[in-house]
């Protein structure tokens, strides 16, 4: 039995929402406002239940290829990007189309662009049949080798060693990453690095508040669904570092009574893609049975923003929108749903 005064939450920040899911989850909204029900996504627009759920509600239809949507409709790529062979077959249908693909999923597409063009072997660090994934790879698909993790480095083969660049997924285990790359650089001496990071800031960010809170933690809670790539990994920095025990759960109400059993510190925090509401449910759960002393752990300070796609805010400018009121319409103090 765990005493009452031992019991504490070490909660992460930064967690929850980054730029790239609030202006995905924004653009639906506002597109939901200008253009009316239904509009089409393809795909989740972000790798959240909740969201989605909430978002269907509204009138948000999402479809898994561009050929389910009516003809002359409006659909929204998500922010996970697609390849340009999506953009060709939307267009063939005379589909309006709304690209909220992250800006920073959109600098490797173009930086794969780059590399393909001066005919570089470019190593893809990635899981496969990830969104994310199909979308890089299809920007050059001659070009692109997918790299799953360090053990797929053996069975890697290129046409010429001299010319090789690896680029990654942008929501990967920071560490695994390195230890893809150590191998590769192994077997490939002259292999060139990304021009920045493709790891994005607020997968490297929950990832690093993870990390100092893990090893003082009896059990790490992420909230985050399933098919969140970056969800996924907070479990398992976690586990790696520290935590005795990691669970993912969408909501609250996934939480078994007995992972609780004779647990002191218990860890918070949740992906990329999780609207604040949801932790605050799992800190209610967990103030209920004693754990009400909640601690901040700060592993970072984040002020990114990306605006609304172009498209978006020309519409809600014809609709009579100032500027700033255009700005400010992507962003809540919180990171909720609006
Ligand atoms: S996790 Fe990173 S790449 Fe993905 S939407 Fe957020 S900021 Fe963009």
């Amino acid at each position: 039995m765990t005493d009452q005064a031992t019991k504490r939450v070490l909660l992460a920040a930064p967690r929850g929402y980054c730029a790239g899911v609030d202006r995905a989850v924004v653009t639906v909204e506002k597109a939901l406002d200008l253009y009316g029900a239904p509009v089409y996504v393809r795909k989740e627009i972000v790798h959240n239940k909740h969201v989605v759920t909430t978002l269907e509600k509204r009138g948000a239809i999402f479809v898994e290829e561009t050929d389910e949507v009516p003809e002359g409709s409006t659909v929204i790529f998500s922010a996970h990007g697609v390849a340009p062979v999506v953009h060709e077959e939307a267009k063939a249908l005379g589909l309006k189309t709304i690209d909220a693909t992250c800006p920073l999923v959109t600098k490797v597409h173009r930086e794969a662009v780059r590399f393909a063009s001066d005919d570089f072997d470019i190593l893809l660090i990635g899981h496969e049949g990830h969104e994310e994934v199909v979308g890089t790879a299809g920007e050059a698909p001659e070009h692109i080798t997918l790299v799953e993790g360090p053990d797929s480095v053996d069975g890697v083969e290129v046409r010429d060693p001299d010319k090789v660049v690896w680029l990654s997924q942008t929501t990967l285990s920071v560490d695994e990453t390195m230890e893809t790359v150590r191998r590769l650089r192994q077997k490939f001496p002259l292999m060139q690095d990304p021009p920045s990071d493709d790891i994005c800031y607020a997968t490297q960010n929950r990832q690093l508040a993870v990390k100092h809170m893990a090893p003082d933690c009896d059990l790490m809670i992420v909230v985050g669904s399933r098919n969140s790539s970056n969800s996924v990994r907070l479990v398992e920095v976690a586990l790696e570092h520290g935590s005795k025990a990691g669970y993912l759960v969408d909501y609250a109400d996934e939480i078994e009574e007995s992972w609780l059993d004779g647990v002191g510190t218990v860890g918070v925090t949740s992906g990329a893609s999780v609207p604040e509401l949801l932790v605050r449910g799992v800190l209610d759960y967990l103030a209920e049975r004693g754990y009400e002393d909640v601690r901040p752990v700060r592993a970072a300070e984040e002020s990114l923003v990306f605006s609304l796609p172009n498209e978006i805010r020309r519409d809600l400018k014809a609709a009579g929108m100032s500027d700033k009121m255009v700005h400010d319409a992507g962003f809540t103090e919180d990171g909720s749903l609006h």
